[in-house]
């Protein structure tokens, strides 16, 4: 009933007045229409966020709220103390757990500089290509590339060749409900795996260059590896001492392993408690459709249009935000609810 649900509306918006009494409710409608203190005029969110590139990751929370994106930038304690709390390190430990499986003989460095780090990423790559390649399952497998002129990263949970040699790309997500997810959920990871596809693929057709990789990643080619990663390297029998001639041997590997593109996409949920099989979802991949969506998401780190938050009045988004931490100092919600109330007592006069 219209009258009930606008009552417990009201009731809702009261409560989360008075947890901040130093607003009154005028100055958090003024305040807040459309988010505007979450936005920064003349400046998009990539460079008020300083970032020079994304990872797959931050895209699918985005495609959850994008009000929520900022909240995790502008209060990062908050963001934090969810992820302490949440299934995040329960699934960690999971996706560790089934990488030692792949590759036991995990070695672990004290890196000294930015270009060790990525080095070692790049070496540990290099070997999964072989791996790949040689019909391996490998896990982990770090993708990154130039997509819609922005510069992503991300993590593959594992590749492999199945039966009929077809390259199957699997994401493994936990669940903390024995049951598949909300399609609220799952889109996000539906992204997440077009995305990783779109990403190993170009690098597998050869679209990665040297100056994709440096200039992007803000890394210096003429930077010597530290002695412990150089005889890691000399171990491996790479011909590189320095970070821009690794770059350049893996960019030899990667033009010449003559690794087809990816043919499937796999989501398996896992139930955190007891480690069992939810089930799997197969994702269809439309290429027009994910790049057309994709621009849709890049548009607001572009600052080429308003952040949107979750639509509190379509049942099928609104619980999104009782999982929210930032729930209770929201503005974009606190305002949209009022202008619930208000179309509400409007459409009541009408009537
Ligand atoms: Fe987004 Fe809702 Fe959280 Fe606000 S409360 S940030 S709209 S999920």
């Amino acid at each position: 009933d219209d009258g009930q649900t606008l009552a417990k509306t009201e009731e809702m918006i009261n409560g989360l007045i008075k947890k901040r009494p130093h607003l009154s409710r005028f100055e958090r409608l003024s305040k807040n229409r459309s988010a505007a203190c979450l936005t920064v005029p003349d400046q998009t969110p990539m460079e008020r966020f300083n970032k020079r590139h994304l990872s797959v990751t931050q895209l699918c929370e985005q495609s959850w709220c994008e009000i929520k994106v900022i909240y995790g930038f502008l209060q990062p304690h908050v963001k934090r103390r969810e992820m302490k709390k949440s299934a995040v390190i329960t699934g960690s430990s999971i996706h560790l757990a089934r990488e030692l499986e792949a590759n036991p003989d995990a070695v672990t460095f004290v890196v000294q500089t930015r270009e060790d780090r990525e080095a070692l990423k790049l070496m540990k790559l290099t070997q999964m290509v072989s791996g790949l390649k040689a019909g391996q399952l490998v896990r982990e497998f770090p993708v990154f590339g130039v997509l819609e002129g922005v510069f992503f990263l991300g993590v593959v949970d594992e590749l492999y060749h199945n039966e009929s040699g077809e390259l199957v790309l699997k994401e493994l997500k936990t669940r903390s409900h024995n049951s598949l997810p909300h399609p609220a959920q799952s889109k996000g990871h539906f992204l997440q795996v077009g995305l990783y596809k779109l990403l190993f693929d170009s690098m597998v057709q050869g679209s990665m260059t040297r100056l994709n990789l440096l200039q992007y990643l803000k890394l210096q080619p003429h930077q010597a590896f530290g002695s412990e990663l150089q005889i890691y390297a000399q171990k491996l029998g790479l011909p590189a001492v320095t970070f821009g001639e690794l770059v350049d041997h893996f960019l030899n590997v990667l033009n010449f392993c003559n690794l087809q593109a990816v043919n499937k996409l796999t989501l398996e949920y896992i139930h955190q408690r007891s480690g069992s099989l939810v089930g799997s979802i197969e994702v269809e991949f439309n290429e027009a459709q994910l790049r057309a969506e994709l621009r849709g998401y890049l548009a607001f780190w572009r600052g080429q249009r308003e952040p949107q938050g979750v639509d509190v009045e379509n049942i099928e988004e609104a619980w999104k935000c009782s999982m929210c931490p930032y729930e209770e100092s929201c503005d974009w919600r606190t305002s949209k609810l009022q202008e619930v109330i208000v179309d509400g007592n409007k459409k009541t006069r009408f009537d």
